[in-house]
């Protein structure tokens, strides 16, 4: 099957007695178990609903199995501790979602993990790398620089030095970006951005081969952290438009980015599909488009000056949904930061990240400008 026929159709139950050619809604916490191979109960998690979707995302990124979460922070803390102790090294790119960063920093590191931090390129992660090195955690594209790192190469180096890699893809979703066949071991996504896609529900996925799903699975069961049955089915119908939704929002985001690039009010523009960008190449031998997801600085007006003249672009802390959203990084994700960290990173007071939705561009576009 190709990409927009998984979408639609894989995993999917066929309900025996009505014929309905959606998955019904098994609402039941409780299920017989005499005379069954499996004793199927939410915080196992191997219902039918979440293995539907679950079938439908593994498909997706061409795995072999996965374990749905709660949410995206579930999938990620749980799918790390599967495969470290204390005391084990563990090099992190430290450009990364800032819930992951502060599982790192507030729960790992007092626990005694050895963690370093790396910059963010695959050439960094591997220098970081020691003897003891246990796993390698990578995001790639970047929140919110959209900075593209070498898949490939962090797998390569991971493989044969026998560590375990685990990548957040969240941002190119698994129709743009398959980090599982360039080699990761482990894919993790926040459900509850493109997978959803319409702002209403909270998820997370990890997927990989059977055997780690298998040993996601088990350290799932003692944390918990599973999704109810009416959410796996909202998720299911959303990742029937998955396809739909990306390509129309990354060509949304290509527009907008040439746009902004060319005007006057704007001082840089982030995004890897402009051929100026230095990731174009990276992220064109990677990915299968450059994501709905960019970074702009105003060059004089205040971030938040802008965003409160804007008409329908909703200032809001999530992406991926239907409708465009923006925020600024310096006073929401990397909020936590100093002045100086955020200076390191490249996160000014009129940096702006914008994920873009399905609207008309002539409408998105007349909305930013209106605001400059
Ligand atoms: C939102 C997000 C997360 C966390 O997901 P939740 O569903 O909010 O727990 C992780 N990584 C990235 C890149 C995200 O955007």
């Amino acid at each position: 099957m190709k990409t927009e026929t998984k979408c639609v159709h894989k995993g999917s139950y066929i309900d025996p007695k009505t014929g309905g050619v959606n998955t019904p809604i098994f609402t039941s916490s409780a299920f017989e178990y005499l005379g069954r191979n499996d004793q199927a109960y939410p915080r196992y998690f191997n219902t039918l609903n979440q293995d539907t979707v679950i079938e439908k995302v593994v498909a997706l990124e061409g795995a072999e199995a996965g374990v749905l979460f709660g949410s995206g922070m579930a999938a990620i803390s749980t799918s790390i501790l599967t495969f470290i102790e204390p005391g084990d090294h563990l090099a992190v790119q430290a450009e990364i979602y800032g819930g992951s960063y502060s599982f790192v920093t507030e729960h790992l590191m007092p626990q005694g993990y050895d963690c370093t931090f790396t910059s963010t390129s695959a050439e960094a992660v591997i220098e970081a790398c020691t003897e003891r090195t246990k796993l390698i955690y990578i995001e790639t594209p970047t929140n919110p620089l959209l900075s593209v790192v070498d898949i490939r190469k962090v797998s390569e180096f991971a493989k044969a030095r026998g560590i375990v890699t685990l990548i957040d893809n969240t941002f190119a979703s698994p129709i743009l970006q398959n980090p599982y066949a360039l080699g990761i071991d482990v894919v993790l996504h926040s459900g509850t951005k493109y997978l959803g896609g319409h702002s209403d529900l909270s998820c997370g996925i990890a997927v990989s081969s059977t055997a780690n799903a298998d040993k996601i699975r088990h350290k799932a069961k003692l944390v918990g952290g599973c999704l109810n049955a009416q959410d796996c089915y909202l998720l299911e119908r959303s990742l029937k438009t998955l396809a739909l939704r990306v390509e129309r929002q990354s060509a949304n985001a290509m527009e907008i980015a040439t746009w902004l690039d060319a005007s006057d009010a704007i001082a840089n523009v982030y995004y890897p599909g402009l051929p100026t960008s230095p990731y174009h190449a990276l992220a064109k031998s990677q990915m299968n488009d450059f994501g709905a997801m960019l970074s702009f600085e105003l060059k004089s007006q205040p971030a938040s000056d802008f965003m409160d003249r804007l008409k329908f672009i909703r200032p809001t802390l999530s992406l991926g949904g239907v409708e465009s959203l923006i925020c600024a990084p310096a006073t929401t994700s990397h909020l936590y930061l100093t002045q100086e960290e955020r200076d390191k990173l490249g996160i000014s007071d009129k940096l702006l990240r914008l994920s873009v939705g399905i609207e008309h561009t002539d409408d998105l576009i007349a909305d930013i400008k209106q605001a400059l």
